[in-house]
């Protein structure tokens, strides 16, 4: 497996030895992916690391960016492939979730189509690279209007011995909480489904990024790289990482006001009221119960909400 082809075609080298960087065009499409390939001189994994399929997500953008820089062919075994950012028009258009061309969530649309609106055809071009790739890394984070704690998410629609593989990586990024997902048409479910294990990383929230985040970011990522033996070095072991079977979203039954009654990383009992939605003349709309027990990992911020967005999520 490798990345050649998507790479040759739009001109960047893969040569052992080597770091390149280019843009990769998305077909049929004007979205060209700022992407550096670091090609290590020794053999090893090839590493697939996307960074703002959200374009408001920015530790996580910066972060990739850093990464791109700072990786050196002499540094690597493998090949590393950064794209820094995926979503080029989400990110100029600072938008939430969405692009701007089709108005679609391109984290809901892989494995994505060839010949399907813009972020179909971004998901597709991503997921033609996921299969070249040994192990998949996605940096997200809180988005604009949304807060959280770090956590990490491995995919489980792979099959049992892919998730556990991808489980023990996602503790080496060593954020507090590493939770399960049965989604698949997300990027690590697109990933999982042609048998390749990685994970999905959040960290930041609400439209910021600060020198704290990105170092923590860099931190985390470059000891996975030391777990899969792409980067030399001892890997730090993370004793203090809490494991979730699952989380479970709640999801906007109406457009209004949201009003949360329960903190960021509050524990939750099932039944507990986690906050309701009103008019914009002060009567409830809808009432939102947690559905289990759990800890409250991301809580939308805003006062804005559109019914079918997520509100918060209980891990
Ligand atoms: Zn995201």
């Amino acid at each position: 497996m490798s990345f050649s082809t998507i790479l040759q075609h739009n001109n960047i080298s893969i040569q052992a030895g080597q770091k390149s960087s280019g843009f990769i065009s998305v077909p049929g499409t004007p979205v060209k992916m700022p992407a550096t390939v670091i090609a290590g001189e020794k053999p090893g994994k090839n590493i697939l690391i996307t960074g703002g399929v959200h374009g408001g997500e920015y530790p996580c953008i910066e972060t990739a960016i850093r990464l791109a820089g700072n990786l050196e062919p002499s540094d690597v075994r493998g090949t590393v492939l950064v794209i820094h950012p995926v979503n080029t028009p989400a990110f100029l258009a600072r938008m939430q979730y969405y692009g701007p061309y089709d108005g679609k969530n391109l984290n809901r649309v892989f494995p994505g189509k060839a010949t399907g609106t813009v972020s179909e055809r971004i998901a597709y071009t991503v997921h033609q690279l996921q299969q070249g790739a040994d192990f998949y890394i996605d940096l997200h984070g809180g988005d604009i209007h949304e807060s959280l704690v770090p956590f990490v998410i491995y995919s489980k629609v792979g099959g049992e011995k892919l998730a556990e593989e991808s489980k023990q990586a996602s503790a080496a990024v060593g954020f507090p909480y590493v939770v399960g997902s049965v989604s698949d048409n997300g990027s690590i479910g697109g990933a999982a489904t042609v048998g390749v294990p990685g994970f999905l990383a959040e960290l930041g929230q609400c439209g910021r990024w600060s020198e704290e985040e990105v170092h923590q970011y860099m931190e985390g990522i470059e000891n996975v790289l030391r777990f899969l033996g792409t980067l030399e070095g001892e890997v730090v072991e993370n004793l203090g990482v809490q494991f979730m079977d699952q989380m479970t979203v709640l999801k906007a039954q109406h457009d209004g006001c949201w009003y949360p009654f329960k903190a960021l990383e509050e524990e939750v009992k099932k039944g507990e009221k986690i906050g309701e939605i009103r008019d914009f003349f002060g009567q409830v709309l809808s009432e939102y119960f947690a559905e289990t027990d759990g800890l409250l990992l991301y809580l939308v911020t805003s006062l804005a909400i559109t019914e079918g967005d997520p509100l918060a999520a209980i891990g």
